[in-house]
């Protein structure tokens, strides 16, 4: 059978889920050898811009220029998986969305009128283009990402998971932060799959694979977190740092921009 060939490509981001990749050491040369590798820049600067069995995507969506090139791998690419928060959600670029424009932010900071820049609000890759499958983190796990390209290989798409870091908590038997310590753990809002490695660390969820899709009641979160002592603004910059865009954290951001501009209520 002839080797899928790929591509792993950047957008907006660190790059740090490419080097998740490189990270993977004893189980690189075994996976490459299984892979028809047309372009890895991070890896080697030997690149093919060819049609593509499979392209993994790492960054948001943040320039016309990243969104015309998201659009020329999606036509060359019979699947495209989105790799990290950024191309899943945006990630921690996507804080600055809804907070002012490009034009106040260059009069705000430089004094200028002038916008130089093409940007656009940061967004994950689905905002824009068919997504085949999501793999979150910020990086991603390097396990999970081995673990999805090997169901890729026998013709199957890996799990999905669509429940919270709290059910992996519980199962493997840590004391739960929320409860019995006060602290401001996101665990209950967002998807599981790093096997709960803060709270088994003694150390509260931040959130870094991001909301879960379709699940995530952030609202409750916010209630949660304020009953425990938790200022509103403090709890709402935690839950944007890496989920600014998914809307139930929005419209909390939003919803206390009217109180502080005095259109809303409590
Ligand atoms: S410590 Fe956090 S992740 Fe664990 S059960 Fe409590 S809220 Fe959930
Ligand atoms: S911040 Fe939350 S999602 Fe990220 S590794 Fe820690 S427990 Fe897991």
């Amino acid at each position: 059978m002839a080797k899928p060939k790929i591509g792993i490509y950047g957008l907006t981001g660190c790059a740090g889920d490419q080097l998740m990749i490189l990270n993977l050491e004893d189980e690189l040369l075994d996976l490459l050898s299984k892979l028809d590798v047309k372009s890895f820049i991070m890896a080697s600067s030997a690149h093919d811009e060819t049609d593509l069995d499979i392209a993994f995507v790492e960054g948001s969506v943040s320039t016309e220029e990243g969104l015309e090139r998201l659009k020329d791998i999606r036509k060359r690419s019979k699947m495209l998986i989105a790799i990290g928060d950024c191309a899943v959600w945006g990630c921690v670029q996507a804080m600055r969305n809804q907070e002012m424009s490009m034009e106040e932010k260059m009069r705000k900071v430089y004094n200028k009128e002038e916008n130089f820049y093409d940007v656009l609000e940061p967004k994950g890759l689905s905002a824009y283009v068919n997504v085949d499958l999501e793999i979150p983190g910020c990086p991603i796990d390097k396990t999970e990402f081995l673990h999805a390209v090997l169901s890729l290989l026998h013709g199957d798409l890996p799990e999905v998971k669509d429940y919270p870091v709290c059910v992996e908590c519980k199962l493997n038997e840590y004391p739960c932060l929320l409860v019995e310590k006060g602290m401001p753990c996101l665990g209950p809002i967002i998807v599981a799959g790093c096997n709960a490695l803060c709270p088994g660390l003694g150390v509260d969820c931040i959130g870094c694979r991001g909301p879960i899709k379709d699940e995530t009641n952030a609202a409750e979160e916010l209630t949660i977190l304020k009953e425990k002592g938790y200022d509103e603004r403090y709890i709402e910059n935690r839950l944007r740092f890496f989920g600014a865009n998914f809307e139930g954290i929005a419209k909390i951001s939003k919803m206390l921009r009217e109180k502080t501009s005095g259109k809303g209520g409590e």
